[in-house]
């Protein structure tokens, strides 16, 4: 995807604070932090969306990397893992991606 930004990102050609790399997955600090804590975890391979991915083991991959990061981050007191989906569910980047968000209490129900 030539016009997405998380995938220039992928690319190299633009920045991003890169926390995390291997062969499928990319981890950089938010450009916007809501807490002390926040980054986001994206597949190298473009996909919309949540909803447009259908390989299971990619999810879990993603999933159990998003603890490790988490972890690697002392969030020893809790941690949010979230995945907006779509204009009500305020996704702004239409690359899928985890965010991890913690070093402080966070409220529930969100905004
Ligand atoms: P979402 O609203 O779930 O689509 O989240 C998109 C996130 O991407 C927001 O938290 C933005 O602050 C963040 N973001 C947008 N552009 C960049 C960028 N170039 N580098 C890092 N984070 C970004
Ligand atoms: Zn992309």
């Amino acid at each position: 995807m030539s016009d997405c930004i998380f995938c220039k990102i992928v690319n190299k050609e633009i920045p991003a604070k890169l926390v995390f790399e291997n062969d499928f997955a990319l981890a950089f600090e938010d450009i916007n932090p809501v807490a002390k804590v926040h980054i986001l975890l994206i597949p190298k391979v473009h996909y919309n969306s949540i909803a447009d991915v259908s390989d299971e083991v990619l999810i879990g991959k993603l999933i159990l990397l998003a603890n490790k990061i988490a972890n690697d981050h002392k969030l020893d007191n809790g941690y949010r893992m979230i995945i907006n989906k779509g204009d009500d569910g305020g996704q702004t980047v239409h690359h899928l991606h985890i965010h991890i968000i913690g070093g402080r209490f966070m409220k529930w129900p969100p905004g």
